[in-house]
């Protein structure tokens, strides 16, 4: 079980499975949504992931038209993001995860269009783009 919340503890979720990939995004969207060189995100599954309080705190934004950002209207933290077409699966932003875990199938994507003062220090794949296979 995978449990976090965001910065003010209004929202609190707990996620009944692991965390089986973590993508790290550099694209201009997920750097301004998180105010960050990066967002982590996972793929998770939307029927395990379950919102224990807070549910009525979340809102969403819609930076695109088909993909919700869905963030605690009272502290800013982003929960998750929910593409329309994929109602199955829920992109778990992780840095609200309080659950230590561990998962070695990381990589980066969006490199192309990652900030210029950002160093990428790691070994893990970098892909200019979406992921092979992925959009
Ligand atoms: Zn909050
Ligand atoms: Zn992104």
């Amino acid at each position: 079980m995978i449990t976090g919340s965001c910065l003010c503890g209004g929202v609190r979720y707990e996620y009944d499975g692991c965390i089986e990939e973590i993508s790290l995004c550099h694209c201009s969207q997920c750097r301004k949504a998180q105010g960050s060189a990066y967002v982590a995100v996972s793929p998770v599954d939307s029927a395990r992931l379950r919102m224990v309080r807070g549910q009525e705190l979340l809102r969403e934004y819609r930076a695109v038209p088909h993909k919700a950002r869905v963030f605690c209207s009272n502290c800013g933290s982003p929960i998750y993001s929910a593409r329309d077409e994929l109602p199955g699966v829920r992109r778990l932003r992780l840095g609200t995860v309080e659950t230590a875990f561990e998962c070695a199938n990381a990589y980066h994507i969006h490199v192309a269009s990652k900030a210029a003062w950002e160093r990428i220090g790691d070994d893990l794949p970098q892909y200019p783009g979406a992921a092979p296979g992925k959009s």
